[in-house]
């Protein structure tokens, strides 16, 4: 029997095993082949939800669901992480001690969100990256909060998501005038890129508009401390910048099994061709999604794409049928403006994102991508998005 490992539940991970799931369904019923997906969470979180949750007070429940519910009866869940991956000898080790082998990897730990790699981050501010419970501390410090400065800071790229911190400021905004009370409150935006969105045609669209609204933004700010005491953002440069309410998108990491394992690299990306997301110098190992250091934006999007080439491409090695898929860098973030409208981030390697205006058409196209995570994790949904991300292609968006 041939095996086949996917190490992390998240959005990849989930989906790839599904799709396995699928396209191995008569080599996995007659015993040829096996699908085991290992995930060290028992649980599932939707975590674009964060920012409804963050900002429009949500509850997290909504968007927690059991990891077991959502995969298929051929793929066998072991609920617990891997300590060490051995990958010269194609086996791993998991935290009760157990040893599985496989014959083909996919590493789908994704990226850890990790305040207290700046010093004074942690203790000095709340965020939506890290958990819907720490997304809830945002609602709650707003909730209370009646006047002052409240400033966003992006304390290191990259970072999942690279619409939300923008996004957060678009809703920040919104949230206290239909409080009452936005005349009270001074926002800033604080980021390392030179302008409030990372691709300048996207920035030439948000940046007007946020200042229109009169939110501050200081481009090129690399933080270097919260002096916590003082209440004030510090730069590498020395600039101070002064807070009543610090929102946070911490810096982030790779999985530590990446780094314990010596695949990834300091940080714990794990390094892969952008095509077929091989791990460099593996053609049996694969990465995807937010944990590989591939040079897209760390988005479900990009890990769903990736995992529908990656379960593609091992269910035609082992059945012998048709070629390899390549992944072109699609990428198709949207990001939400307040008033419920929204506009999209799409693009792919070769195509850098187009100007685009936001419309309530996008929101509304935002909310139903969001209601049907649920469906699409388990593959079912697959001929819909092949349509729509052909279509993308084919208009050149
Ligand atoms: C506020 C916010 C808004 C976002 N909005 C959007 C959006 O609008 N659109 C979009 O496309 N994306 C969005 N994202 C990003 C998206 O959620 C992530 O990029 C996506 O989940 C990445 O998928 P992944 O499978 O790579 O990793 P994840 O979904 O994070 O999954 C990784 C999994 O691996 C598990 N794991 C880690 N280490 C181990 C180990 N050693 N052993 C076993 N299991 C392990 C983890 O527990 C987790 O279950 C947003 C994220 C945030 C925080």
């Amino acid at each position: 029997m041939k095996h086949v490992v996917v190490v992390g539940g998240g959005t990849g991970g989930t989906l790839l095993a599904n799709l396995l799931a699928s396209k191995l369904r008569g080599e996995i019923d007659s015993g040829k082949i096996g699908v085991t997906l290992v995930s060290d969470n028992p649980h599932h979180v939707f975590q674009p939800a964060n920012l409804e949750i963050a900002f429009h007070g949500a509850q997290p429940q909504k968007y927690i669901r059991k990891q077991n519910t959502l995969l298929s009866r051929r793929v066998q869940f072991l609920s617990e992480g891997v300590e060490k991956i051995n990958i010269a000898d194609r086996h791993l080790i998991t935290s009760s001690g157990n040893e599985l082998d496989y014959d083909y990897l996919v590493i789908a730990t994704g990226s850890v969100a990790d305040p207290s790699l700046t010093p004074g981050l942690a203790e000095a501010s709340v965020n939506f990256h890290t958990s819907p419970w720490d997304a809830a501390k945002v609602w709650q410090a707003l909730s209370t909060f009646e006047r002052g400065k409240v400033v966003l800071v992006i304390a290191g790229v990259p970072h999942k998501c690279p619409p939300a911190p923008t996004e957060a400021m678009f809703l920040l905004d919104e949230y206290f005038r239909k409080r009452g009370t936005r005349d009270r409150v001074e926002l800033t935006f604080l980021t390392p890129y030179p302008h409030a969105y990372p691709a300048k045609t996207i920035a030439d669209i948000v940046q007007p508009m946020l200042e229109e609204r009169g939110v501050n933004i200081i481009p090129f700010f690399s933080i270097d401390q919260v002096d916590a005491a003082g209440k004030k953002v510090v730069s590498l440069e020395g600039e101070e910048v002064p807070y009543d309410l610090l929102i946070a998108v911490p810096p982030h990491r790779g999985a530590r099994v990446a780094v314990v394992s010596e695949i990834g690299d300091k940080d714990g990306w794990i390094p892969a061709d952008k095509h077929y997301m091989t791990v460099n110098g593996y053609d049996d190992v694969y990465a995807i999604g937010d944990a590989t250091n591939i040079p897209i934006s760390k988005s479900g999007v990009v890990a769903h794409l990736q995992a529908g080439i990656v379960a593609h491409n091992i269910a035609s090695s082992i059945t012998g049928a048709d070629g390899k898929q390549k992944y072109n860098g699609r990428i198709n973030c949207p990001l939400e403006v307040g008033g419920g409208k929204a506009l999209f981030v799409s693009g792919t390697y070769t195509r850098p994102p187009k100007h685009m205006q936001p419309t309530r058409m996008r929101y509304l196209m935002k909310k139903s991508f969001a209601s049907l995570y649920w469906l699409m994790l388990k593959g079912s949904l697959e001929p819909i998005f092949n349509i729509y991300f052909r279509e993308k292609e084919e208009n050149g968006s």
